[in-house]
């Protein structure tokens, strides 16, 4: 049975999405299972999955048998380990060096055929970049960056060596299974001394040190044949999700659906990006996290002030679902907020 975590407005489940990939019939799943077992409302988290809140005590089993029904839970022993996330707009635009959703496939169905790999911690991530550079800042364990339509650079870690595509899938679960062998109570590559050199030299492969790159941002519109749309806090509501189909989640908070798509602003998605939401997310807050020192969401929708920025809004200083790269700070202290430290 799926694990839900146990917040203070019930049980709260999350569904990884390998890709952030949902055809349209599994995106009704989910629909009906907020709606009939949850708070209505679908989450989009930082790492492209989605979330349920509100769960009873029965909720749980009956979930994961819709997920599994659904082919969202292709094995329970790896569900916690399906950590995939690539780039949302992969094939659909110009700036696709190489297609990697194929890929995705493929390593997805590698890691749960290797029964060693559902001890890996849920932390791990993997990453496919298409080559346009908006997954840079995710900091995964394994990734692989697109650089023409026959090689990829592999990264592990802070090191990387150039590749054939042919051998991705492979590789990355190889080096998963490498971080089994040498960790100790590591929960990331990074954790462990000289861990990508390690296991760089299981793989029979010599990398070199990887320079920082730029991560290059995907906002709200038209991309060549998809369009981008924000989903307000990343909090999916009822309406909004029934007026979707098969859609790909962003670690954004935004959906990649085809371009063309109508009626999306009527049910308040955003698909322009010069809206104040763009860019803006917060944790779940009060009333959902016990730990909150405030309502964050209502708060955050008062003070859609900071346009063109990214700013997350943490109900405590655990800033749950924080945006990789850089963001304006601003975190719950009792009587009021810290903006990047300073008090607002
Ligand atoms: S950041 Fe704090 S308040 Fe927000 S969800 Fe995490 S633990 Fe709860």
């Amino acid at each position: 049975m799926l694990a839900v975590h146990q917040a203070a407005d019930g049980g709260l489940a999350r569904v990884r999405l390998p890709g952030g990939c949902l055809t349209a019939q599994q995106l009704a799943v989910l629909r009906l299972a907020a709606a009939e077992l949850g708070d209505g409302r679908l989450e989009l988290t930082s790492r492209a999955n989605v979330q349920l809140r509100g769960l009873d005590a029965d909720g749980p089993r009956e979930l994961s048998d819709r997920l599994y029904a659904a082919g969202l839970l292709p094995s329970i022993a790896h569900e916690r380990v399906r950590n995939i996330m690539a780039s949302p707009l992969s094939g659909l635009d110009r700036e696709t060096r190489y297609d990697v959703m194929p890929v995705v496939a493929a390593l997805d169905e590698a890691l749960c055929d290797r029964r060693a790999l559902a001890e890996l911690p849920g932390r791990f991530l993997f990453a496919l970049d298409d080559g346009r550079g908006d997954l840079a800042d995710v900091r995964a364990d394994v990734a692989v960056r697109a650089l023409d339509e026959r090689t990829a650079l592999l990264s592990i870690g802070d090191r990387g060596v150039r590749v054939e595509w042919a051998a991705v899938p492979e590789l990355m679960v190889a080096a998963a299974e490498s971080f089994l062998q040498v960790r100790e109570r590591e929960w990331r590559i990074a954790e462990v001394a000289g861990g990508a050199e390690r296991i760089l030299e299981r793989l029979g492969l010599q990398g070199s040190e990887l320079a920082a790159l730029e991560s290059t941002r995907v906002v709200a519109g038209v991309h060549g044949a998809a369009l981008v749309v924000t989903v307000p806090l990343g909090s999916l509501t009822q309406e909004q999700a029934a007026a979707l189909g098969a859609v790909r989640v962003t670690p954004w908070r935004s959906l990649v659906v085809p371009a063309g798509t109508r009626g999306l602003e009527e049910v308040g998605l955003v698909t322009t990006p010069d809206s104040p939401w763009e860019g803006v997310t917060a944790c779940a807050g009060r009333p959902g996290c016990a730990k909150a020192l405030a309502d964050v969401r209502t708060d955050a929708a008062k003070h859609l002030d900071l346009r063109g920025r990214r700013v997350h809004w943490s109900g405590c200083e655990r800033r749950c679902g924080k945006p990789p790269g850089e963001f304006v700070d601003v975190v719950a202290v009792g009587d009021g907020y810290l903006v990047d430290g300073e008090r607002l």
